[in-house]
């Protein structure tokens, strides 16, 4: 898709299968059969964003990596599919020139470091919220050893942000706490078009119909709540897409705050 002069490309890591009970221990199994097909779940992608604005290449995210994850209620996180995507639009690892991350859960971060800790993306500059780092990296949060190992090992090329940041012209991170301590979301514009790259910090649109449905991942979910809220208002006038939305879809909160995909 296109924002004004900026090139906007959805790409899936892999497959995400979320359980009712995601959204919370109270939400029943059997909630929304329309969305939860199969076994109670539902097939949600690992969603990654190739943003091309000026001459800066930019992922959004890094995916779950060649790598896989096994969750309570039958749910799984399965990666690997990151430059298959990227590869298809003619983009290798080389070409990344940045690399902004939402947040440091591990389908997020888990293409940034290879096995041996070094930087899968050569070239790339890294933009992360601070306060992630110190809850994942030097704090009590869960990471994989490597990618815990990559962070602490090439620091000159990180930008570790305690206040909104400017990544280039028309591509701002902008802080919004509660999913994880330092989660962030990507604002774009240019010209008169505008959209937002949730992260997690929306998990899917169904969270407008159940307000009450947390996330799993939620570091502090209070904060979350109000930052979902939030976002939420900022949907009626501004589209967005999160990282796990079905099929990578942006869409807008209408008059009658209902979620409406394009
Ligand atoms: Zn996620």
């Amino acid at each position: 898709m296109q924002v004004g002069g900026i090139r906007v490309d959805a790409i899936s890591d892999g497959t995400f299968t979320v359980h009712p009970k995601y959204f919370g221990a109270d939400v029943p199994a059997g909630a929304r059969p329309e969305f939860f097909a199969r076994d109670h779940l539902a097939w949600m992608p690992i969603g990654c964003f190739l943003v091309r604005a000026g001459d800066r290449t930019i992922l959004v995210d890094a995916g779950m990596g060649p790598d896989q994850d096994e969750l309570p209620h039958g749910m799984r996180l399965v990666g690997g599919q990151l430059f298959a995507g990227l590869g298809a639009l003619g983009v290798g690892a080389a070409d990344i020139t940045d690399v902004v991350i939402t947040h440091f859960h591990t389908d997020h971060i888990g293409w940034l470091f290879d096995l041996a800790a070094e930087p899968v993306f050569p070239n790339a500059e890294l933009w992360y919220g601070a306060a992630d780092f110190e809850y994942f990296v030097t704090g009590p949060g869960d990471i994989r050893p490597h990618l815990r190992d990559g962070f602490l090992t090439h620091r000159s090329r990180q930008h570790s942000l305690t206040q909104h940041a400017v990544v280039t012209p028309g591509v701002t991170a902008v802080l919004t706490p509660g999913h994880t301590p330092g989660h962030l979301c990507v604002s774009l514009a240019s010209g008169n078009e505008s959209l937002l790259l949730l992260g997690d910090a929306i998990t899917c649109p169904i969270q407008l119909a159940e307000p009450t449905w947390h996330s799993f991942g939620d570091v502090d979910a209070p904060t979350a709540d109000r930052t979902r809220r939030s976002l939420w208002q900022q949907l009626r006038t501004t589209p967005g897409v999160g990282a796990h939305f079905p099929s990578l879809t942006t869409g807008k909160v209408n008059a009658a705050t209902e979620w409406v995909a394009d």
